[in-house]
Formats: structure tokens, sequence, C-alpha cells
């Protein structure tokens, strides 16, 4: 029974341990006035917890949003890959996180910046994440690079502020940077919202079907949205105005149960391709162009629920390229075979060496590997004998079924050196196509606007020089509209 003035039936509070609690509003005190008692424990339980809601924040991706959803096979490429998730007719559970890169958690959605595009597919073989980005190329080609890459875009060791200065001296010294540059500056730079975004892996991949055969792939997974994008002096605003734009775009859109999707492709190149294709198909920092290697259409990702709870399944989800699925491996691209280590080695030290078992993260076939203990595990081991071989029914690889290694043939002497060139492979060639061939008259005139506004900045006047040269490189005519900005007009 209630009216106005009794409170609203609702279960009663307990401790993290279960136990009821006698007050949410009041400390133990020694009198009304009186000091706090340290036997007050849910007190103390509250404080402590409190001092330990954070876990370290993603060094690069720390902002992001995501969702649930499902993906299903439309079109059938079993011919190339026996991968579970890809034969026809399938239609696996999924999670989708899409995040900002080099600013903090607290950062403005629309700060420009790559976005990040990672998938985790619940397979029948376990967990398959495609850790890719909203551009189908990188800035470095090699991971040595990488933590020089990100740090000239993060903060000033001396007085913590972004400097773009840092990041022109950075990309006008890696010459790679040119075509991710030019994509970054364009109008895809600061999309709309997630939902009008595409992803691409970047990398390229391996799959291999069901008699053995290999082939290349790159993943193309284009907005059903259409693309959208924010223009400079749009994305400043919001950036100022609602700082959350894109994570509430994306929940609420769900919520009113517009849920977004997205058609997935691959281009697939023939194993033997490789070797002397115009451009090298491993280097992150190219393209292979569309004419080369037409889209094959392969299914359509949907999401369709948001999470219960962010921090458990948004910020605890843990994405490593590393997770490749029978059917499916890597490829000698030096940026993908860098992030196989890096990925789960974050997550160990971020959420813990049990990550896998923390909800988003846990894989919706059976686990049986003999891991066991460390911290936060909760989970028992699921054999008595806790190494393999063992005489006391442990599981045992299934070699026949899954022993064939994703691999290739390889041998040569150790160096530090750059990839061989292939025939057309240089730093500019395919930023200057992009510019010239992609762009129309309108999405120049606002890279020029961008890049300019942005040397504009605080970039010192030796850098700017060289991004003016970097510029004429990609493109004379650009480079000296930009130059002509730049200077004064
Ligand atoms: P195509 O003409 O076949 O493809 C050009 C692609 O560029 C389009 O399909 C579209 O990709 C993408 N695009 C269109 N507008 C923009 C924009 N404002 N900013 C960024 N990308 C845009 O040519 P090619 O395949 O020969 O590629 C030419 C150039 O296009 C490349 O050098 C590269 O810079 C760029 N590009 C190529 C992609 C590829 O995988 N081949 C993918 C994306 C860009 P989408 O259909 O994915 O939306």
């Amino acid at each position: 029974m209630s009216d106005a003035t009794t409170p609203q039936q609702v279960p009663y509070t307990t401790n993290n341990h279960g136990i009821p609690v006698e007050s949410d509003e009041h400390s133990l005190t020694v009198g009304a006035n009186g000091p706090v008692l340290l036997q007050d424990h849910y007190l103390i339980e509250k404080m402590a917890q409190f001092n330990r809601e954070r876990v370290p924040e993603r060094v690069v991706h720390a902002k992001g949003s995501g969702a649930y959803g499902f993906f299903e096979v439309t079109n059938d490429v079993s011919q190339f890959t026996k991968a579970d998730l890809f034969q026809p007719g399938r239609r696996t559970a999924m999670l989708a996180r899409f995040s900002t890169v080099a600013g903090e958690l607290g950062s403005p959605d629309t700060w420009r910046d790559p976005r990040g595009f990672a998938l985790k597919f619940y397979t029948e073989h376990g967990n398959y994440d495609l850790v890719g980005n909203n551009t189908p190329v990188f800035f470095v080609r090699d991971p040595q690079k990488f933590q020089d890459f990100i740090r000239s875009q993060k903060r000033r060791p001396d007085n913590g502020l972004r400097d773009n200065d840092m990041q022109w001296d950075f990309w006008t010294l890696s010459p790679e940077s040119a075509h991710m540059v030019t994509w970054l500056m364009g109008d895809r730079g600061v999309p709309r919202t997630y939902r009008h975004m595409n992803g691409y892996s970047s990398h390229t991949y391996m799959w291999v079907n069901h008699g053995g055969e290999r082939f290349w792939v790159k993943y193309h997974i284009k907005t059903d949205q259409g693309i959208q994008f924010l223009t400079q002096a749009e994305a400043d605003g919001l950036a100022g105005s609602d700082a959350d734009f894109h994570r509430r775009d994306l929940f609420t859109a769900i919520e009113r149960g517009e849920h977004p999707s997205w058609t997935v492709h691959v281009q697939v190149m023939p194993f033997e391709d490789a070797t002397d294709y115009r451009f090298n198909p491993f280097d992150l920092t190219k393209v292979w162009p569309h004419g080369d290697y037409p889209l094959i259409e392969v299914g359509r990702m949907t999401l369709n629920e948001n999470p219960e709870d962010y921090f458990v399944h948004i910020e605890q989800a843990a994405f490593e390229p590393s997770n490749m699925v029978p059917g499916i491996g890597p490829s000698p691209d030096k940026m993908l075979l860098g992030r196989l280590f890096s990925y789960p080695d974050t997550h160990r030290y971020r959420i813990g060496p049990n990550y896998a078992q923390l909800p988003p993260n846990r894989p919706r076939s059976p686990v049986r590997s003999y891991a066991k203990d460390g911290p936060m595990r909760y989970e028992a081991a699921r054999t008595g004998a806790p190494y393999a071989p063992n005489s006391y029914g442990g599981p045992a690889a299934d070699t026949d079924r899954f022993g064939d290694v994703a691999g290739w043939r390889t041998a040569g002497e150790m160096v530090r050196e750059a990839y061989a060139l292939h025939a057309e492979d240089d730093d500019f060639g395919q930023a200057g196509t992009m510019v010239r061939q992609v762009l129309d008259d309108d999405a120049r005139a606002r890279l020029v606007s961008n890049v300019s506004g942005h040397l504009l900045n605080g970039v010192s006047r030796p850098v700017v020089d060289r991004a003016l040269r970097y510029w004429r490189n990609i493109d004379k005519e650009i480079g000296d509209r930009i130059a002509h900005e730049v200077n004064g007009g």
C-alpha cells in the first residue's frame, strides 16, 4: 500500500557483501555532533571503493562509446574463408566501440582526430576482434614509430598542453604520414556522428578457405546511414556546447529504436599477387585502389542494444587484433604484428590479467584454457589437471581440425630496414590522388582552410616551412594555396 506520504517500496540497500545497511544518509557517530566511528564499515567501504572506481584510461582511444548488436552474412564468401562467422546464413552477436584517439576520457568528441572502430564478434570458435579505424590508412608503417607518433599528438611534458607544433614537426619529419594527414585534415576528419562514418580494417589480413587456399583481405565497413561530416566551425562549436555529442547521439539513436547498421565488404587479393603488386599491399599507409581489387559484400552489422552499464561493458571492453579465429590470420604488415603484442599487453595492465572473464570480453563459446589463478579470477579452472597433456580427461588441442597455421613462407637476414619498395611506392602519391581525384572543389577548399587554420595555431616558422614543402609534395597546387593562406594572402 502506498500513498503520497509513504515511500515507494524499493529493495533494501546492502553493502558489497549483501549485508543490509542501517542508513544511506548518516554515518555512525558518537552523538549527533560527535566524531565518526571507525566501526562504520559501510562508510569505510563506500569511501575506499570510491577511491578505486577508476581503472587507468587507455593511453590511446580513451574516450569511446559502444553498443551491442549482431552481424549477419548476406553473401557467400566461403570460397575465401572458412571462418565460422562468415559462412552463409550465420548471424553472430557482436560488440562495437567507437572512439577518438588522442583525447583523454573527458575530451570533446568533435576534436579533429581519427576514430577507432573496434569490433568484437562472439563466434562459435571464440572471439574475433577487428580493431580498425574510420580511415583506410595510418600515419606510420613501423611499430617502432608508434609511441613517438602518439606522444607528438598528446600533451607536452613541460606545460601539459597539446601542441600543433609537435604534431606538424613529427608529421613532416615522417613523410609516410602524408596520406593519413590528408585524410585527417579533410572532411572525414570530423564525422558528424559515429553512425555516419565508415570503418576500415586498414591492415591487411589473411583469409584461409576450407581447402587451405590463402588470400589477403582488407575490410571496408560502410555506413548505411551515409557519410556525413562536421565543418571545423561546427565541430568547434559542439566541442564547447556538448563535449559528449557523439556518445549522446549513439546512445539516444539506439534508445529511439533507430539501430545503426553498416555493410561489411572485403577487398580480396590472391595470395601470389602480393609479391609484385604495384603497391606494397602490407604497407599501412597505402590503400589498394578499388579499381584493382573491387569491394565484395560480406554482410551487415547492426547495433541494437545499449550497454546496461557504461563502465562494465564499454570501459572494460578489451579488443585485440590478436583475437583471430580459424580461417583468419595476420599478414606481414609490421604495424599489425606490433599491435598483436601491444593490445593484450595493455589490457593486462589496465584491467588485469583475467580481463577475458569480464562480461564484454567473455567468449560465448566454451573456454577450455589451461590458464589459472591471478588477480580477480572468479571462474574455476575447468580441469582437475592444470597441465597438458594429462591423463585425467583435460582438453587436448584438436590439431586435425585447427592445426593449420595461417602463415606464409619467409627467410632472410635480420635487418632494421624499411619495406622493400614496390613499383609505385612512395610517400606522397596516393595522398595526391586523393586530393586531385577524390575531393571536389568544395572539399579541397575546406582542406586548405583546415590545414592553414591548424598551421596558424602555434606552429613555429621552420616547421611551417617544412609543412608547406610537405603539402607541395602531395600536390603542388594545394600546397601553394595553403602557403597563400598561411603567409597572409
Ligand atoms: P576510388 O575512386 O575507387 O575510391 C575513392 C574512395 O575515396 C571512395 O570510394 C570513398 O571511400 C573515398 N572518399 C570519398 N570522399 C572522401 C573524402 N572526402 N575523404 C576520404 N575518402 C573519401 O579510388 P581509389 O580506390 O583508386 O582510391 C583513390 C584514393 O581514394 C586513395 O588514394 C585514397 O586516398 C582514397 N580512398 C581509397 C580507398 C580504397 O580503399 N581504395 C578507401 C577510402 C579512400 P569509401 O567508398 O570507403 O567511402
